[in-house]
């Protein structure tokens, strides 16, 4: 295969690249110039592991052939239509599709869908139907929402101003912010596995913001049911459930943000399903087309969509949309992607790797700077002591290492997550974890 040798590399000035620091990486850059399976390869030719599958989202391996022949047909066959006052079949085949599966199966009633292009315009959506949504039932002092500390809802205005994660906030102090504390406890928690069994009692933050504010002000709580992009935080037992029934006390929405969680992640199809607990709004993108091409999805309840589908009938409900929601190619990679999920039964196959994950990840324990380990599903956490006024330095080299040794990490801070597709084998398994063991030893 003819790869792009480094005489013909590519002029890297203009590319100004996202959440990257520019000016290190121009000076040694890493270039993915295919994907096949498991694999990434780079522009000089070498292999690489995926262990993050992408960016989270491409869970059903690389390179899939009835996803690459859907969107090949499609555009051949209509490009793009909108989807205001007008449609076209593909967008409505996908939603059905998406809601036969919706999160938490049929008596969860999340069987209306809202497309969207991003995970980013997702969290917009499904804040705005929730605010939209107290108005038209007559709640129309209820406009805020409550996100927690150290979530990530993307990086649109309204998804910043209910994350918390500071970097991505203090570039905008006038964004204002109510957050329910959520903080890894690590000195309680450490190298739990599974669900942590302290912490519950955060949930109890809800009530308290409710007393601060008055309920009669706030519209939802978002929360990740698992935090990945702040480092892999998951949720203490009880913790979720706690959180649902505070927000039915008060007349709350609740929101569960599955961009990362939806599509089999955790080993069941939704962390709606994992855990049991039923939202309102559930936001999704990434695995929704594995990756391929943008797109996200809002899930909604019945109460939520047919408490907006009031006032005259000619009237548009919710002014609200973007010109690529329902896009056609997208939808026909979705589409696609589902039949992939199901025939090789995609969205349940982490349960059944779960264990293995679990104890290859907990063997790193007591290697150089490790001060904590987490895993769910087939995600997982390894945390390092950073090094003095040096944060994320530490593991931003293993990552270095890793890639340079052939396995795709992802790091944030001095947190490395995994989420490797999710057709992973478990030598695959044994292969991230030891080239990542090799380059924390080197580390030290
Ligand atoms: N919400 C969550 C929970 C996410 O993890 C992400 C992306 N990692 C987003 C929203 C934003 O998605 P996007 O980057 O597609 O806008």
């Amino acid at each position: 295969m003819d790869h792009r040798s480094k005489s013909n590399a590519p002029v890297l000035d203009n590319f100004w690249m996202p959440f990257t620091a520019n000016r290190q990486f121009k000076a040694t850059p890493r270039l993915l110039a295919e994907a096949e399976g498991m694999y990434y390869t780079d522009i000089d030719g070498n292999k690489v592991l995926d262990g993050t599958a992408g960016l989270w989202c491409c869970n059903a391996g690389h390179g899939r052939k009835k996803i690459v022949e859907a969107v090949e047909r499609q555009l051949r066959t209509l490009d793009f239509a909108p989807t205001f006052q007008m449609g076209h079949p593909v967008a409505f085949d996908f939603a059905a599709k998406l809601a036969a599966n919706a999160p938490g199966g049929a008596a969860a009633g999340l069987d209306r869908v809202f497309f969207t292009g991003s995970g980013s315009e997702s969290v917009d959506t499904a804040l705005k139907i929730a605010i939209a949504y107290q108005r038209a039932i007559g709640q129309g002092t209820r406009t805020r929402v409550i996100g927690r500390e150290k979530g990530y809802h993307g990086v649109g205005f309204g998804g910043i101003s209910v994350g918390g994660l500071v970097n991505n906030r203090r570039m905008f102090p006038q964004i204002p912010a109510d957050h329910m504390r959520h903080t890894l406890d690590i000195e309680r928690n450490g190298f739990s596995k599974g669900l942590p069994e302290h912490g519950v009692e955060l949930a109890e933050d809800l009530e308290r913001l409710v007393a601060l504010h008055g309920a009669e002000t706030i519209a939802a709580v978002i929360v990740e049911p698992m935090s990945g992009s702040a480092g892999v935080i998951l949720p203490p037992k009880g913790y979720l459930e706690r959180v649902r029934a505070i927000a039915d006390k008060y007349g709350i929405l609740l929101i569960f943000d599955e961009v990362i969680t939806g599509f089999g992640r955790l080993g069941t199809p939704f962390a709606t399903d994992y855990f049991g607990v039923t939202p309102d709004l559930v936001t999704t993108a990434k695995g929704i087309t594995n990756g391929t091409i943008p797109m996200g999805a809002v899930f909604a309840s019945r109460k939520v969509y047919d408490g907006l589908m009031v006032g005259p009938e000619n009237a548009i409900e919710l002014f609200h949309g973007y010109t690529y929601s329902g896009h056609p190619v997208a939808c026909a990679a979705g589409l696609a992607t589902m039949e992939i999920y199901e025939e090789e039964g995609l969205l349940t196959r982490a349960a059944g790797l779960a264990d293995y994950w679990q104890e290859a990840l907990h063997s790193l324990k007591g290697l150089p700077h490790v001060i904590d380990i987490r895993n769910i599903g087939l995600v997982g956490a390894i945390e390092l002591a950073p090094r003095d006024g040096a944060l994320g330095t530490r593991a931003y080299d293993v990552f270095v290492d890793c890639f340079r040794k052939g396995t795709l990490i992802r790091v944030t801070g001095d947190i490395i997550a995994l989420s490797p597709p999710l057709i992973v084998e478990k030598d695959q398994i044994d292969r991230i974890v030891s080239t990542l063991a090799d380059a924390l030893k080197r580390a030290a």
